[in-house]
């Protein structure tokens, strides 16, 4: 019951204690959510921005929790990451996405979401050679995401391991750009084959932010110049599709073109309009 009289420290302390409950029961759950079965991927379009066709997916995890319903990955990634149980589940995610992207058209890659913890680990890229040789996907359709938090580690491992990952004949893509650590420096070191817009600048730049419009311009044309791909995140509506082509970034992902959906759906795509 919520409490508005006077003492603090009474309506605090019950809520503080629910979300460290609440979190302790999560990690419970997510330790058995693998053997349970309860991860699902969906996987969302990212298409040309000039032609519109789909050039990629990216796989995002979903958990359906036996004991708790739907968790967003927005809550359970984090928890996953503090206990270090996305190392496992990582693993299954660059598998089983492998796997599916074996039955789409040649020409369509998968992108994996890599957190930290997985990249830090030393057998990082045997992890990325198993999955490979198990799907039997060519190495040149997987690209990796990471994001600028790598490097607020060692950052000499983070590129040591992508280093790895890129002779195989991976791609890395650098997403959430803008939004974390502001150091440019590593853009000279790692080859980077696309920066990703985080989906702040779009939203902002659809409202007429000339700062959003200016960090746009600026990480398109620093990428252009760096022989990087752009790719705009979070496009919802024509509108925001023309202004980002507009601005020159060379893909887009967004509820616009597509929403996160499972595999079927995603393989219905190429089935129905096999031109895709
Ligand atoms: P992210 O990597 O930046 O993924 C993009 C997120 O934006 C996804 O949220 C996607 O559903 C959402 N999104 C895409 N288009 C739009 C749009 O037009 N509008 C809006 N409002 N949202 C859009 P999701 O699936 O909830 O994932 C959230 C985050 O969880 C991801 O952000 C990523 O950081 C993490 N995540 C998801 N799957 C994985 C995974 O397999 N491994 C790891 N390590 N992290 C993952
Ligand atoms: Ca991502
Ligand atoms: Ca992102
Ligand atoms: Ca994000």
């Amino acid at each position: 019951a919520k409490d508005d009289g006077g003492n603090e420290h009474r309506s605090y302390e019950p809520l503080l204690h629910a979300n460290a409950e609440e979190r302790r029961q999560l990690e419970f759950a997510l330790r058995q959510a693998l053997e349970r079965r309860e991860l699902v991927l969906n996987y969302q379009p990212v298409v040309d921005a000039t032609s519109e066709s789909v050039v990629s997916f990216e796989a995002l995890v979903r958990w359906n929790s036996t004991d708790h319903g739907p968790i967003s990955p927005g809550k359970f990634v984090p928890i996953a990451e503090d206990t270090r149980l996305i190392v496992p589940i990582g693993t299954w995610v660059l598998e089983q996405a492998c796997r599916e992207a074996t039955r789409w058209p040649e020409h369509v890659r998968i992108a994996v979401n890599v957190s930290p913890e997985q990249l830090f680990e030393p057998d990082f890229a045997t992890t990325v050679v198993r999955a490979l040789t198990a799907s039997g996907l060519e190495a040149r359709r997987l690209e990796l995401e990471v994001t600028e938090s790598i490097f607020l580690r060692d950052a000499s491992v983070a590129r040591s391991s992508l280093e790895q990952v890129m002779a195989l004949g991976c791609t890395v893509a650098l997403d959430d750009f803008g939004t974390g650590y502001s150091s440019l420096g590593y853009l000279r070191k790692i080859k980077f084959s696309t920066i990703k817009v985080d989906r702040s600048f779009v939203t902002g730049a659809a409202q007429d932010s000339k700062e959003s419009l200016a960090i746009i311009r600026a990480v398109v044309a620093m990428a252009e110049s760096l022989e990087m791909s752009t790719t705009a995140e979070g496009v919802e509506s024509a509108e925001e599709a023309d202004m980002i082509r507009r601005l020159g970034c060379t893909k887009i992902q967004g509820y616009y073109f597509g929403r996160p959906m499972p595999a079927e759906d995603a393989l219905r795509l190429f089935r129905r309009r096999p031109a895709v």
